[in-house]
């Protein structure tokens, strides 16, 4: 519990109207988009300014208050959740995009900027930023650059971290601290926005990010492919890309997510009896070489017993296919409202032998699973699901499921989760992928940063 002094100290800073405490007002920030969590701050700040976020911090570190900082909640591992109480820092009105430089092809933020907008800002200049979260008209890039978010276009463009080429930070002892910036290259000692990234609000408060943007590419093909067998479907996966083509998204969706989806939307899914669907996004600069590749990739789906090849010819259409695959996640809730959602990857060309060890681990428990996502990555979403199983079968069978799944995954060389974090849901599975010495120097990292544990305490170890 914050005291009256400490509650007065806040005021001063931040002004009385932006520090809340009742329980109507901060009941939102007790909860993200993680099912079944609920942790009280004792207060939430929404932050006015840039400018009072080092004083906060700094006070925070002196009174050995926990800070956590959010951006828009839609996190699924409980990253911006209070376990331990204290001060939520609401990234929510810092959402001004400072500077789209279109010399140097950068664009400068705060954090609490809305992808989708980053997005549609730089589009109006030819620019492109290509990460795209599936929550992208939602999340906030400084949540993203926390969670070194991807989405499906990461098998061509690569993931958040991949785009960040300046920090400005407060430290959790109230300092200032600034690392790169409108530069590509750069080798002046650690590679600290390397570190911030994926740092899960564990390490400092990012301020301000500058990430760099590329041309916008001009032909966009996007493919419905329907697949009888989802075997067939993940071969195709590894087949394009041995075909050295590689698509901006490769997404696949099993019979279960189309068939949620469809219910979601109230509408009658294209291929609705298919027992997967890969959606593949191909884009070029260049016209012929768009429809070469667009001609090619067809090809090897029909080789490889597509049913047929969907082409999405009209934006309506595109942003119907689209639209679908993002609201798989909603579409499971009313399935099964308690659920567990993990986002496993492999190395890409072991993805047709994910899924079959997936399934066989389905019928082995007699749990139902519905599996999604970025299959061109090697990143599936595996949702178990509980729907009317007893709690107490629930609670016996989920976390030896889960061990399953992940020795799974970790004896396929690949890593518990490909973009959620590690949270608070994900932490005492770490250990089982990760070594002892790995995970000591991360902690040591920690102490570095933050010796008073105050940055979002109780998560990832
Ligand atoms: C429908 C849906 C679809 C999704 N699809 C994807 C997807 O395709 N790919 C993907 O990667 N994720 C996806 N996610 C997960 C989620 O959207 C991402 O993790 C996103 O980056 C979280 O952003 P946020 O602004 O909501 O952050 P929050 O949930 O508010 O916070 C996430 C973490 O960031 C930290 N943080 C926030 N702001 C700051 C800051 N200024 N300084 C330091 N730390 C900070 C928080 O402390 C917390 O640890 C999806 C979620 C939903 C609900």
């Amino acid at each position: 519990m914050l005291t009256e002094k400490q509650i007065r100290a806040l005021c001063d800073i931040a002004g009385t109207e932006n520090v809340f405490f009742d329980s109507e007002s901060i009941e939102k920030y007790a909860q993200d988009e993680t099912p079944d969590m609920k942790y009280q701050p004792d207060t939430v700040i929404i932050l006015p300014c840039i400018s009072c976020v080092k004083e906060l911090v700094g006070f925070c570190n002196d009174e050995k208050v926990p800070i956590v900082p959010r951006g828009a909640g839609t996190g699924t591992t409980g990253g911006c959740l209070p376990v331990h109480g204290g001060v939520v820092l609401s990234f929510e009105k810092l959402n001004k995009i400072i500077d789209i430089d279109e010399n140097n092809l950068m664009a400068v933020v705060e954090p609490g900027v809305i992808t989708g907008n980053l997005h549609a800002e730089v589009e109006k200049k030819g620019l492109f930023y290509p990460v795209d979260p599936a929550s992208l008209d939602s999340c906030t890039v400084g949540g993203n650059v926390a969670e070194n978010s991807g989405g499906p276009r990461a098998v061509k463009y690569g993931v958040t971290g991949d785009y960040v080429c300046g920090i400005k930070a407060v430290l959790p002892d109230g300092t200032d601290f600034v690392f790169g910036g409108k530069i590509v290259k750069n080798v002046m000692g650690y590679n600290i926005p390397g570190i911030l990234v994926g740092s899960e609000g564990t390490l400092a408060v990012f301020k301000e990010i500058t990430f760099k943007l590329i041309p916008k590419p001009h032909f966009v093909s996007d493919l419905l492919v329907p697949f009888a067998s989802i075997r067939d479907a993940a071969l195709t996966v590894s087949r394009i890309l041995r075909s050295k083509i590689v698509p901006s998204a490769i997404e696949f969706m099993d019979k279960s997510s189309i068939d949620a989806v469809g219910k979601l939307l109230d509408r009658k899914m294209p291929y609705g009896e298919a027992g997967a669907h890969l959606l593949i996004q191909l884009d070029s600069s260049d016209g012929d070489e768009a429809e070469k590749i667009y001609e090619k990739v067809g090809g090897i789906c029909m080789e490889n017993n597509a049913e047929d090849v969907l082409v999405a010819d009209n934006s309506q259409m595109k942003e119907k296919l689209w639209e679908a695959r993002r609201k798989i996640r909603e579409a499971i809730k009313p399935i099964s409202p308690v659920k567990r959602s993990s986002d496993v990857v492999v190395p890409r060309f072991k993805i047709p032998d994910l899924l079959e060890s997936i399934y066989l681990l389905q019928d082995k428990h007699k749990i139902r699973f519905i599996n999604y996502g970025h299959a061109g990555d090697g990143n599936v979403h595996v949702n178990i699901l509980k729907e009317n199983m007893e709690d107490s079968v629930w609670n016996e069978k989920l976390p030896v499921v889960l061990d399953e799944l992940y020795a799974i995954v970790v004896g396929m060389g690949g890593a518990i989760s490909g973009e959620h974090g590690i949270g608070l849901v994900q932490k005492k599975y770490l250990r089982k992928a990760v070594g002892n010495r790995e995970i000591k120097i991360m902690t040591d990292i920690k102490k570095l940063f933050d010796p008073n544990n105050i940055m979002n305490p109780g998560k990832i170890f």
